[in-house]
């Protein structure tokens, strides 16, 4: 079997604070491909650009690894030191941020930070690193002569394709996106992601994709990782997890966006917030919001089930599943967690509710 590009193994990454640990991601496990695009979604605080960080190796205090492995090209990145890491990133991995405006640095103009980004990679010949900004500015679809442009004097979706330009310079394996269309307009955002994909299938690179829109999943992914409270709650093929979603959460996101071609029915929002990852529930982690719920949920934590072709952390599959060589092993602390913390979890949250209405909003806004 050909090996991942990427093989993210029981990843756990704590947020250390004086009020104690909180355990944004726990056990997270999965692998890219290479030339796959695997779009990450789930609600605000689920963990997913923590996540992303993590596998960039951009965690900063008080975010640490506590466990767990990011084997990239077969070494893991785990532990690597400052200049092992500056010799990888941009050449062999890159990342896209969230907001290009806060990315870029508004003193240099596009082009100078395109020299930076080559000369820190040992290309000296401005000649070379001329032709080279050109081409991929150009590949994004910006006129080369806004290399002489400041990040200002660009529109948003030209400072978005500005940071993808920059991420390609060396054409790495795996690019890194965390929700990098999120401050788009609508049309804006769909001719960049759909510019994305284009240059992904032209270059063959991988993308590890963050958003919470899942329209924007179910057009450009291979595949989707659905997060949920710091742990993968369900990872199939885009049109598995869109034709048959297993679990009771990937069932919630799916009611709250709208489909402009199936029939109409009415929008309905996953109830509650989702957990303070400080104390997160006992037994499985969305039990207080579940509208399957069983006796046994509050618990009894479940592991990763396969299913046909999906991976889905839901006791509803225990029975009927064989455990996945790579299913998450449980924290030991949450799986002796008894309902009564699980209650009073439930109370603790901290998280707007409000966030499911919002996301049910943009998601009708960003509908195709
Ligand atoms: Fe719902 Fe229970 Fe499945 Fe959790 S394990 S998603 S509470 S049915």
């Amino acid at each position: 079997m050909t090996e991942p590009l990427l093989d993210v193994r029981d990843l756990s990454v704590d947020y250390l604070t004086e009020a104690g640990d909180v355990h944004v991601l726990s056990g997270v496990s999965f692998a890219v491909a290479e030339r796959e695009f695997v779009g990450i979604v789930g609600e605000s605080g689920c963990g997913k650009s923590t996540l992303l960080f993590a596998v960039a190796q951009l965690l900063s205090p008080p975010g640490e690894i506590v466990s767990g492995e990011v084997v990239f090209r077969g070494g893991d990145m785990v532990g690597l030191r400052g200049g092992e890491l500056r010799h990888m990133r941009w050449r062999d991995y890159s990342m896209v941020m969230q907001s290009a405006m806060n990315a870029l640095n508004p003193m240099n103009s596009i082009g100078a930070q395109f020299a930076d980004a080559m000369e820190a990679h040992g290309e000296r010949s401005r000649e070379r690193i001329r032709a080279r900004s050109r081409e991929v500015l150009e590949l994004v679809g910006i006129d080369a002569v806004h290399l002489g442009s400041y990040p200002h004097q660009l529109s948003g979706g030209m400072r978005q394709r500005a940071m993808i330009a920059m991420a390609l310079l060396f054409t790495p394996q795996l690019v890194i996106m965390d929700e990098p269309t999120s401050a788009l307009d609508v049309v804006a955002q769909q001719s960049l992601m759909t510019k994305i994909r284009e240059l992904q299938r032209r270059l063959g690179f991988a993308v590890l994709f963050v958003t919470h829109d899942m329209s924007v999943v179910s057009r450009y992914s291979d595949r989707v990782i659905v997060m949920y409270a710091g742990q993968i709650a369900e990872a199939a093929a885009t049109e598995t997890i869109f034709e048959r979603p297993l679990h009771p959460y990937t069932r919630g996101l799916m009611n709250a966006f709208p489909s402009v071609r199936g029939p109409r029915r009415e929008m309905a929002g996953i109830p509650g917030a989702p957990p303070d990852l400080a104390h997160p529930p006992g037994g499985c982690r969305f039990h207080p919001r579940c509208p399957e719920v069983m006796d046994i949920c509050p618990t009894r934590e479940p592991a990763l089930y396969e299913r046909d072709g999906a991976r889905v952390r839901c006791l509803l599959y225990e029975e009927r599943a064989a455990v996945g060589a790579r299913a998450e092993a449980p924290r030991s602390g949450a799986a002796q967690a008894d309902a009564a913390q699980a209650d009073a979890a439930q109370a603790d949250v901290t998280v707007d509710a409000a966030v499911d209405a919002a996301q049910a909003d943009a998601a009708q806004e960003a509908r195709p």
